[in-house]
């Protein structure tokens, strides 16, 4: 015998499969997370490399592919790299994180916002999330760092540890941007450096101004689950000239230019993105408007779809934003609930995932210094990504 708790678990999860599927185009039953999209320009671009033997990491598909994220995101300058945590790993080690630094970064995030911070040497040092963006507090970062930090004349120190804090990084949670503004605000105070893992966030704004832009320097991801695909890649974004010279040189594997010689000035990693992932982003850029405009409307169809379904909350854009609603999110009432939820989903074709395991709670992770995590347990109870390719949506007639 089912108790009656457990039958209205099962009945509020087969209005969540009912729900998806109404959102959906007309006759589909079955969907992944997250699928790349391709049928533009990809076989054309692609060839053009394999025609000219221009594959690697010279070639003009890697200059086009920065100039046009430069136009797309207003940031002065983009490097493209092999994929986002590279990109992660060079902001951090251009903002100056090193050998027994600290770095603070929301407990929840995807694993490679922490482990860029230990490619450096340094340590994660995790900071609350925030209901409504589901992205790094300020009003907990302030307070954290209120207790913890140290500001000296010439480095803030966590007095707890003794260790320098190097960096600040935000991340833009499933597309929707954080309170950057603020976050920047309280780096500014405490003298930190803020770095944006932008990787979810490409086609999100704050008051009309791309993520990514906001800090010292940003991370992108061109990986095969996000808003767009290189296959594998990332970028740098940066505002400040010479760091966008530093990130050139940091990811061609550090070398002097010279017509022949091989002279290199420092440890330089080999993490420039090749000519033909470069090729494949080209003609994914020339898609993004319309793969935005048909993710926006796939959220708001999941919004109306939920509206009869007093039990669940879907995530939306923060107030004096834009996401790009790269995954749509739900949340529900507990654990029990998500795990019921996620069971019947998937059984029945319909992918979906709870968020990612908290930082703190991953073995490397969790003898780091963090700070109260109330709201990032609460959500990872809670939160389920549903189906969100772009090909769901409906495009603007
Ligand atoms: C995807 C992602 C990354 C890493 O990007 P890769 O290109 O897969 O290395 C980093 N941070 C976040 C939050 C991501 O979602």
């Amino acid at each position: 015998m089912q108790s009656a708790v457990e039958k209205s678990r099962s009945a509020i999860s087969q209005a969540v499969v009912a729900a998806i599927r109404s959102a959906w185009p007309a006759g589909t039953e079955r969907a992944a997370l997250h699928e790349p999209w391709f049928g533009g320009n990809e076989w054309e671009y692609v060839k053009e490399c394999l025609d000219s033997g221009w594959v690697s990491s010279a070639g003009k598909y890697v200059d086009e592919f920065e100039r046009r994220l430069v136009e797309f995101t207003g940031a002065r300058h983009a490097i493209a790299t092999v994929n986002g945590t590279a990109a992660l790993h060079v902001c951090l080690q251009l903002a100056g994180a090193g050998r027994d630094d600290e770095v603070i970064v929301p407990a929840l995030t995807f694993v490679a916002t922490a482990n860029a911070v230990s490619y450096c040497g340094a340590v994660p040092h995790f900071v609350d999330s925030e209901r409504n963006t589901v992205g790094l507090d300020p009003r907990k970062l302030r307070e954290h760092l209120d207790a913890v930090a140290e500001c000296r004349a010439t480095a803030t120190v966590n007095r707890r540890t003794g260790r320098r804090i190097a960096a600040v990084v935000a991340m833009h949670t499933f597309g929707h941007p954080a309170d950057i503004v603020t976050l920047a605000e309280v780096c500014r105070e405490f003298g930190l450096p803020l770095i944006e893992d932008a990787a979810e966030s490409l086609g999100s704004y704050v008051a009309g101004r791309h993520t990514g832009t906001f800090g010292l320097l940003a991370a992108l991801s061109f990986n095969g689950n996000k808003v767009v695909t290189t296959g594998g890649g990332g970028a740098v974004l940066t505002n400040d000239d010479l760091l966008a010279r530093a990130a050139r040189h940091f990811t061609t594997t550090a070398r002097l230019p010279h017509q022949w010689s091989f002279v290199h000035d420092q440890i330089g990693y080999n993490y420039r993105l090749p000519n033909i992932n470069a090729a494949l982003g080209c003609a994914q850029l020339d898609r993004l408007p319309e793969f935005l405009e048909r993710k926006r409307s796939l959220a708001a169809r999941y919004k109306d779809a939920f509206a009869s379904v007093s039990e669940i909350e879907v995530i939306g854009e923060p107030p004096g934003t834009r996401s790009n609603y790269w995954l749509n999110n739900i949340l529900v009432a507990d654990a029990e609930q998500r795990d019921e939820v996620l069971r019947q989903t998937n059984e029945q074709g319909i992918m979906t995932r709870p968020v990612w395991t908290p930082m703190h709670r991953l073995p490397m992770y969790a003898a780091c210094p963090r700070g109260d995590l109330a709201t990032v347990e609460w959500l990872e109870q809670r939160l389920v990504s549903i189906p969100s390719s772009a090909f769901l949506g409906a495009a603007r007639g």
